[in-house]
C-alpha cells in the first residue's frame, strides 16, 4: 500500500535545486527532503555555512539598491525582490519545493486556502462567454464557485458523468474552455480516467484543470497524466497537522502565467509564517501518507467484513469502486474514504455512531495527523447519476472518515464501539 517510487525524466528539480546536486533526477522520499532549500534561501552573503530550513522572512517592503535599481524593475517570476505581495524567499522556496514535486509544471503559485485557489484559477483561465465543464463529483465549493461566483461573470458550466468518456467528449462545445476534473470525487471517491478524460480535453483545445487534494503530486502525478494545471488544498496533507490553511496551483507555462497575473491582480499572498509550517509538514509528507494510507485500507477491509456497512468506498482497497483505475494511474493513496450503512439504518442511528467515536473527531477538512469522522448523504449529492452504484440496498447513509496516524486496532476499537451504539436507542 506504500508509496511506489517513480523517476519522472526531465524534472526541473536538479535544475532548480543549488545543493550541489549532480543533476541526477532523485525518487520523491529524497525530493521531499531536497526540495525547496536553495542555497541563496538559506545563508547570508559573505557568511560562510548556512541554516538546514529558510527562515521566514517576513517582508511588506523589498528595499532596492538606488533609484536605478528601482527602476530596472523585477522579472515577474518567484525569486526576485520586488514587494511583499509578491512573497519572499520562505513563499517562494515552498512554491519551488511543491513545483520540484510536480512533473512538467513551470511553476507554483500559492493561495491563502484551496477555495482561493480554486476561484483564481477559474477566473484567470475563464472569460464572460466561455463554458466550464465541472466534473459531477466535484468538491462542493467548486460547484457553488461556478454556479455563483463565475455566472456572475456571465461565464456558464455544466455537470458532466466523469464515468462516461464518450458522454463526456460529446458535450464540449464552441464555447468549452475549461474542465474541472477531481478524483477520487469528493465524498463518494469515483476514481475517473483522467488521462483519457485530459486526452480528450487537450484534443478539443480545452484547458484540463485538476483538483488533485486527495492524492497529491506524490499519489497522482496529474500533468504528466496529461493536465494543464493541477490545484491542491496544502490545509490537509502538506499542512498535516490542523493548524494552517493553505492552497496551491501548478501549471504549465502558458497557463501558469495567466494564473499569476490573476493572483496578483486579485492581490493574494500567504504569510511567510505559514509558508514555512507548510514546508515543514511537506518534509514528512511521504511518511505520513504512507502510514495513513496504510491505516485506511485496514480499516476499510475490516468495514467490509460488517453487517452494519452495505458498501466501503475506498481506493486503494482491492476490489473498492474504482481500484483498477486507482492501480493503474496512482502511485500512492491517502486517510481519506467513505463507507455507506447498511439497509435498516437511520440518521439517529448514524448519529449515535457517530457521538460515541472517541479517538474520531467530528469535523471538516482532513490530512491533519488525527482521525476525523463526518455523516455524508450520497444519494443526495450528484445531479446526474446515483452513486455508489447499488446504494439503493443500503440506507442511503454514508460516513466519511480521515485516518489519521493513530493506531489501526485503536480506531477499529473505536468504531467497533460506534457500531454498537448503533443498536441502542
Ligand atoms: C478541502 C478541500 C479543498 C479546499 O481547501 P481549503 O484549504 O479548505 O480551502 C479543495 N478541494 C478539496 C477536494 C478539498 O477536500
Amino acid at each position: 500500500m506504500g508509496h511506489r517510487s517513480r523517476h519522472p525524466q526531465g524534472n526541473r528539480a536538479s535544475r532548480l535545486n543549488e545543493n550541489g546536486s549532480n543533476g541526477e533526477t532523485h525518487a520523491n522520499a529524497t525530493r521531499l527532503v531536497e526540495a525547496g532549500r536553495r542555497k541563496q534561501w538559506r545563508s547570508v552573503p559573505g557568511q560562510p555555512g548556512s541554516v538546514v530550513n529558510p527562515p521566514v522572512w517576513r517582508a511588506s517592503t523589498h528595499l532596492y539598491e538606488s533609484t536605478e535599481d528601482l527602476a530596472k524593475g523585477r522579472p515577474n517570476e518567484d525569486g526576485h525582490f520586488y514587494y511583499g505581495r509578491r512573497g519572499g524567499p520562505t513563499q517562494w522556496a515552498l512554491a519551488d519545493a511543491l513545483t520540484e514535486l510536480e512533473e512538467g509544471a513551470e511553476g507554483t503559485e500559492l493561495f491563502p486556502s484551496g477555495v482561493a485557489a480554486i476561484a483564481a484559477t477559474l477566473l484567470a483561465l475563464l472569460k464572460p462567454g466561455d463554458e466550464l465543464l465541472v466534473c459531477d463529483n466535484a468538491y462542493e465549493p467548486t460547484r457553488s464557485i461556478a454556479a455563483g461566483l463565475l455566472a456572475g461573470y456571465g461565464i456558464t458550466h455544466r455537470s458532466f458523468d466523469p464515468l462516461d468518456i464518450e458522454g463526456f467528449a460529446a458535450m464540449i462545445g464552441p464555447s468549452t474552455r475549461v474542465v474541472m476534473l477531481e478524483s477520487p470525487g469528493s465524498l463518494t471517491m469515483e476514481v475517473s480516467d483522467i488521462p483519457a478524460l485530459a486526452a480528450i480535453a487537450r484534443e478539443k483545445g480545452v484547458v484540463s484543470v485538476i483538483d488533485n487534494t486527495w492524492a497529491g503530486p506524490l499519489g497522482f502525478a496529474a500533468l504528466a497524466h496529461g493536465c494543464d494545471v493541477t490545484l491542491m488544498s496544502l490545509t490537509k496533507h502538506v499542512g498535516g497537522h490542523s493548524d494552517l490553511m493553505m492552497g496551491a496551483v501548478s501549471a504549465r507555462a502558458p497557463q501558469l502565467a495567466q494564473i499569476r497575473r490573476h493572483a496578483q491582480m486579485l492581490g493574494q499572498v500567504v504569510s511567510p509564517d505559514d509558508a514555512a509550517l507548510a514546508l515543514r509538514g511537506l518534509r514528512t509528507l511521504g511518511l505520513r501518507l504512507e502510514r495513513t494510507s496504510a491505516t485506511a485500507a485496514e480499516v476499510a477491509r475490516w468495514l467490509t467484513t460488517r453487517p452494519e456497512v452495505s458498501a466501503v468506498l475506498c481506493p486503494q482497497l482491492g476490489g473498492a469502486p474504482g481500484n483498477d483505475l486507482w492501480q493503474r494511474d496512482f502511485t500512492g493513496g491517502c486517510g481519506l474514504f467513505s463507507f455507506v450503512l447498511a439497509a435498516g439504518a437511520d440518521k439517529s442511528a448514524r448519529a449515535r455512531l457517530l457521538d460515541r467515536l472517541e479517538l474520531f473527531g467530528i469535523g471538516f477538512s482532513w490530512g491533519g495527523y488525527e482521525s476525523l469522522a463526518i455523516p455524508v448523504d450520497p444519494a443526495g449529492l450528484h445531479s446526474l447519476r446515483p452513486w455508489p452504484p447499488g446504494i439503493d440496498e443500503g440506507s442511503g447513509l454514508g460516513v466519511r472518515l480521515a485516518i489519521g496516524l493513530e493506531d489501526a486496532g485503536d480506531l477499529i476499537r473505536d468504531l467497533e464501539r460506534g457500531f454498537a451504539a448503533m443498536g441502542e436507542s
